[in-house]
């Protein structure tokens, strides 16, 4: 379920030859550092529904999804990450108890970070062929409107989805790991996952066996810190049980998911695996984080929820405060929020008029990404105008602080 065809129009066939040749490229996600084996259980305390926006970012017309097949997608997730899904009953017995309920919704956003009515989708044509593979001083085009692509929404609060041609051989998407965030390797501003458009939604334009949805569930696995099933690197295919299954890089940092170094990249096997025989019980072949054809990817189990609830609450809290989008201003969050710091008189094209109402306040201006655009000091209250060097117009985030308080408002300019 995790590889793509670097070109459109490839028979069943050669899905089949290629698999075995680039087995390893399937899904391009990875962490240098995944955070270690989670010991605690951080069950919810309820169900939590995050917000979605989805770039389709295309280069032609068979890039260019519908709004139903893109609704299509977030459909399959709502049955995926809650155990709806209707091919749950395919899950072999020594799994049935392990299946788990994640408790995460999906639902497309119904509003911008400005609170401005939108449909969570972001139609954006792009004149850069195969622009998912594309770099302009290590930042992806992709996920920036000044670079042919389409910036992501507040990376803290939403999931930002990216559907293009990611035009990197056997590709078919990537999740960025929320450690990778953390560390820096990946800019905010390209959190979120990656799938390549003929993999998205179910039905429709996507293309068999790849056509039920669960390439992005596997990569969203990914964006809340879940591993392939045997590890953060692919066991080669002529791996021998007896080297491989002892040696702990192949590892998943999940319990209850068995020891596996197999992929079954583009299989789609049935009955008891087991590649590792004698640790512990057969392989997970049927989780959605490994490399089968979608429809035998069919679970997530508990022991991968607790690393999910774990990474939320460590890495992505902002997926769980249903403030975050009004507070959604990277990095000058604090506690007291209040609104007697300043008025604003006027925003536009870079001009602001404000009004201080009290002395001494340093302010912030920041973009939609939470990056800082200006900030400066005004010592006394009153009337006064700021000249901004914004290099997009549209909405910005102005801050204004003063003894940790601090008053935060929207602006378009
Ligand atoms: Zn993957």
């Amino acid at each position: 379920m995790i590889y793509a065809p670097s070109t459109i129009k490839l028979s069943v066939l050669f899905f089949l030859l290629s698999f075995t040749i680039n087995a390893q490229d399937w899904c391009a996600s990875r962490t240098t550092n995944p955070s270690p084996w989670v010991e605690l259980t951080a069950t919810p305390v309820t169900a939590i529904t995050i917000p979605v926006v989805v770039h389709n970012v295309y280069y032609d017309d068979a890039q260019r999804l519908t709004e139903t097949q893109i609704q299509s997608q977030i459909a399959v997730l709502n049955e995926d990450f809650r155990s709806a899904n209707a091919d749950l009953d395919q899950v072999i017995n020594w799994y049935q108890n392990k299946i788990a309920d994640m408790e995460i919704n999906f639902v497309l956003a119904d509003q911008d970070p400005l609170g401005n009515p939108h449909s969570g989708i972001i139609f954006s044509p792009t004149s850069i062929d195969g622009i998912g593979n594309d770099f302009t001083n290590g930042r992806r085009n992709l996920c920036y409107d000044d670079l042919g692509g389409s910036s992501a929404w507040c990376t803290d609060c939403y999931l930002n989805i990216w559907v293009a041609d990611l035009d990197f051989s056997g590709v078919a998407g990537i999740g960025i790991f929320p450690t990778e965030i953390a560390s820096g390797e990946v800019p905010r501003a390209e959190d979120g996952v990656y799938i390549q458009y003929d993999r998205f939604g179910r039905g429709g334009t996507a293309t068999a066996p790849y056509d039920l949805g669960r390439t992005c569930t596997h990569e969203i696995g990914h964006y809340l810190n879940l591993l392939h099933l045997w590890g953060n690197v692919t066991p080669p295919s002529n791996c021998n049980p007896g080297t491989c299954c002892p040696d702990p890089v192949y590892d998943d940092l999940v319990a209850d998911t068995e020891k596996q170094v197999w992929t079954y990249a583009g299989l789609c096997p049935s009955g008891f695996q087991d590649s590792c025989p004698g640790n512990g019980g057969p392989d997970n072949y049927q989780n959605f984080m490994g490399f089968v054809e979608d429809a035998c990817a069919v679970m997530f189990t508990q022991g991968q929820k607790d690393r999910v609830w774990n990474a939320l609450q460590t890495y992505r809290p902002g997926l769980l405060n249903p403030d975050c989008i009004e507070q959604c201003v990277v990095g000058t969050k604090t506690p007291q929020q209040v609104n007697n710091l300043f008025k604003l008189i006027y925003s536009l094209h870079g001009e602001l008029m404000l009004e201080a109402l009290t002395p001494d306040l340093d302010w912030g201006l920041y973009n939609v990404l939470g990056q800082e655009v200006a900030s400066w000091r005004s010592e006394l209250a009153g009337g006064f105008t700021q000249w901004v060097p914004i290099a997009v117009e549209g909405m910005h985030f102005l801050v204004a602080q003063k003894d940790g308080a601090r008053q935060v408002r929207k602006v378009l300019l």
